[in-house]
């Protein structure tokens, strides 16, 4: 089932791609690149109530792209091309694998070895070491192996007996989670009562140390970090945040012996990491560092430690690639906010602009998306800057760092939860 959204961006990508003018759309929009972020890839998704990539559209995926002239290339050397900054005649494709998941070695492999593709796999430190808190792989497990869950944390109850009506319980209590990333501790308690192990379906889900060793020395795979406990980086203070970013590093280098240069943010969207934590990620020696913020790569000078990636499609269709390959479902994304079809995203950067609810934001730097990150000094710097009048308010009263919707130029503003029934809008403060 997909979106009313994405029908009509993938209709739209098959109208240019059916009148031979994607060629024009892919040189305007497609950048110098794409970053692929996938996570489990399976044989049977819908039995895992479909949050793997089936292993039929990744090797689909694999062949189109090089029949459509991508490169597929490892991280290393799309970041030296991005350093170099000569833009190739080729695009490139990349493929990273985030959170170090088993079937990455018995599933992906072989498609990847099909292909000569390579790709990197960013690994917390605790799947490996079975402490891991994978509270998404246990709400999932609780709705594959009850027909009514109750959730205390949530306030309730799912009765779900079906594999579709599971995949819908899992989806709204996933999302009531990555709505506030705090609340997943709160899972906890739910998890005891159901007598979940962390430690057993760490097991079962995630690389052992032997085969982490033995994919690490594959010629096609690169390791990368992503934290020691897999956490969202903004909702930690500097120090810790640093530590989380070293402490992985340190483990995964003495573990593979092998220098780890390549880092994906947790969660990697605007709400689980920053600016701030690119700087960190760079003081720790990584040359890179990839988000879950949905773009091609572009053409302009990126930021190395902030890199926009793309979700592949999970299902066969040459649209839905190429829309989002190509960037064109960005663009139509852009579009639909600038007329007001879609609620248009800001972020905020917290050390220019303290998140003090009401404080006016006129001077603020976006540094979220649309559109990508500006570099400090960028001359395109002024056109990031929020309208005038914009307002603050904290996320969830801890935030350090304050985000917005808005819907109009005239800005009425609402919290990041904006997609939930728990948010609410924004007092004007001058009432
Ligand atoms: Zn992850």
């Amino acid at each position: 089932m997909i979106s009313s959204k994405e029908y009509l961006a993938r209709k739209i990508t098959a109208l240019l791609r059916l009148t031979g003018t994607i060629g024009v759309a892919r040189s305007l929009l497609a950048g110098q690149g794409a970053i692929f972020l996938l996570h489990e890839v399976q044989e049977n998704p819908a039995a895992h109530l479909s949050t793997a990539l089936p292993t039929g559209v990744l090797d689909w995926m694999l062949g189109w792209l090089r029949r459509e002239g991508w490169d597929i290339i490892s991280l290393s050397e799309a970041v030296e091309r991005l350093c170099q900054g000569e833009c190739s005649a080729r695009r490139f494709a990349v493929f990273t694998f985030d959170d170090g998941y088993k079937d990455n070695f018995i599933n992906a492999l072989p498609i990847m070895e099909k292909h000569n593709a390579p790709f990197t796999i960013y690994v917390p430190t605790q799947a490996i070491s079975r402490e891991l808190y994978s509270w998404w792989l246990g709400l999932r497990e609780l709705f594959l192996k009850n027909d009514i869950v109750d959730l205390s944390s949530m306030g309730r109850r799912f009765e779900c007996s079906t594999l579709a009506e599971k995949t819908l319980a899992l989806q709204c209590a996933s999302d009531w989670v990555n709505q506030d990333y705090s609340r997943a501790n709160e899972l906890n308690k739910d998890f005891l009562v159901y007598n979940l192990s962390a430690a057993e379906i760490n097991e079962k889900y995630f690389l052992s140390k032997n085969l982490l060793r033995k994919i690490s020395k594959h010629p096609l795979v690169t390791i990368g970090g992503h934290t020691t406990s897999h956490v969202a980086l903004s909702c930690l203070d500097t120090a810790a945040a640093l530590k989380e970013i070293r402490d992985n590093k340190q483990y995964l280098q003495s573990l593979l012996d092998t220098p780890v240069d390549h880092f994906a943010y947790p969660y990697g969207v605007a709400r689980a990491c920053s600016l701030r934590d690119a700087e960190l990620v760079a003081s720790a020696g990584y040359k890179s560092a990839v988000t879950a913020r949905f773009f091609a790569v572009p053409n302009r000078v990126v930021n190395m430690h902030f890199l926009p990636r793309i979700e592949p499609p999970n299902d066969i269709d040459h649209s839905a690639l190429d829309g989002r390959a190509s960037g064109i479902f960005p663009f139509l994304a852009k579009v639909a906010r600038s007329i007001g079809l879609m609620e248009q995203y800001i972020e905020i950067d917290p050390r220019r602009c303290p998140p003090t609810p009401g404080s006016t934001v006129e001077n603020a730097v976006i540094v979220g998306e649309p559109p990508l990150p500006a570099e400090p000094g960028d001359p395109e710097d002024a056109a990031h800057r929020a309208p005038a009048g914009a307002r603050i308010a904290p996320i969830s009263g801890t935030s350090a760092e304050a985000r917005f919707f808005t819907t109009s130029e005239d800005a009425t503003f609402m919290a990041q939860g904006a997609h939930s029934t728990h948010a609410e809008p924004l007092r004007d403060v001058d009432a």
